[in-house]
């Protein structure tokens, strides 16, 4: 079978002197595994085309009951030059692609997937919040997956919560005053307040809301538990720790 695909290059592995196994994140099949022959030849067809995080379009071929596929053609779509040139954004993507890695195995959503990716590398690199760039997608992302956080309802009665509110990972979302239990933690205001705006507003205008000095990154993390609740793969995101550096200024 043959099939031919827009898709995001999320992960490199070096395979053999002169070959790549590539996770890609395709618009038609979602997360595929790819064997590149030749990949790292050097005036090879492939050679320089399959960066970390390029958009190409690939054309592979898959022997049926096989879960790589091999790549047989590939053309540059979109380099990402603007994510190359300015480290903070690269951090932010990767982690981003981690994200993808983490939530999604195969191709439920695809192409709702592969275009917020897209637009995610676009607005990083213009964006003077990317935090909040992250966050916005996250959050979609996280709906995709069918993880979506409850914000609306109590996840105990079912009812809008009033006044003090808390919050449970492992149930879903958000818990009234009657039905929260004694050392449960409130959520934050802030947080529940990107959300809404995330949902009603679109990602847009989410990624251009301010939060207070280090809120972006407590709402990730606080999205990043509650998907490690739900997720049983779990989440490997070490760009985190790169992010860390760069924003310290230790590289
Ligand atoms: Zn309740």
């Amino acid at each position: 079978m043959r099939e031919t695909t827009p898709a995001w290059v999320l992960r490199r592995v070096r395979w053999s002197e002169s070959s790549l196994i590539l996770t890609l994140y395709s618009m038609d099949q979602g997360r595929i595994s790819v064997m590149a022959k030749g990949a790292l030849r050097p005036g090879g067809r492939f050679h320089g085309m399959l960066e970390l995080l390029a958009g190409v379009e690939v054309t592979v071929s898959r022997r049926e009951g096989r879960e790589m596929s091999t790549l047989t053609d590939v053309s540059l779509i979109e380099p990402c030059n603007g994510l190359r040139a300015d480290p903070e954004a690269f951090a932010h993507a990767c982690l981003l692609s981690e994200w993808v890695q983490g939530l999604f195995m195969g191709g439920e959503s695809a192409g709702a997937v592969y275009g917020l990716l897209g637009t995610a590398f676009s607005t990083l690199p213009e964006s003077r919040a990317k935090w909040a760039v992250t966050c916005a997608s996250v959050e979609t992302m996280l709906r995709l997956a069918g993880h979506g956080m409850e914000i609306d309802d109590c996840v105990r009665c079912g009812l809008p919560p009033e006044g003090s509110e808390t919050w449970s990972h492992r149930e879903g979302g958000i818990v009234c005053a009657k039905c929260s239990m004694p050392g449960e933690t409130a959520v934050s205001k802030g947080i529940l307040e990107f959300i809404r705006t995330c949902r009603k507003s679109g990602f847009e205008t989410a990624s251009r809301t301010r939060l207070w000095k280090g809120g972006f990154r407590a709402c990730h993390d606080f999205m990043r538990d509650f998907a490690q609740a739900h997720n049983q793969s779990g989440l490997r995101l070490r760009s985190l720790g790169v992010l860390e550096d760069l924003e310290h200024g230790a590289v």
